[in-house]
């Protein structure tokens, strides 16, 4: 995964390593930056291992209750990993912003 940034839209796109560096917006060159993963991408990913341990380890006889884990499980997961976008998202915004206006100052 990279984050893009571009200078026209003021806004950032989130790809995949293996597709080019242009925003998904208005498709003109973004520059990638750097990233760091919230909480909220750990908090996700941990609940699905925690899940598929215990559908994996605990002797649950009854299929439907296992797939209500399952899917209760892929649900918050998929909540995690939505607000942690969301987190990324403002917080490289917000450090583009400031140097955009300490260059501004200088
Ligand atoms: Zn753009």
């Amino acid at each position: 995964m990279k984050v893009l940034y571009c200078d026209h839209c003021k806004d950032i796109s989130i790809k995949s390593r293996l597709e080019t560096d242009t925003c998904t917006s208005c498709g003109r060159a973004a520059r990638s930056v750097p990233y760091s993963r919230p909480w909220q991408y750990f908090a996700g990913s941990g609940i699905l291992l925690v899940a598929t341990a215990v559908l994996i380890l605990a002797p649950i006889a009854d299929l439907l209750f296992r797939l209500v884990i399952f899917g209760v499980a892929l649900a918050v997961a998929l909540v995690f990993s939505s607000w942690s976008i969301q987190e990324m998202r403002s917080r490289i915004l917000r450090t583009m912003q400031e140097a955009q206006s300490r260059e501004a100052l200088s």
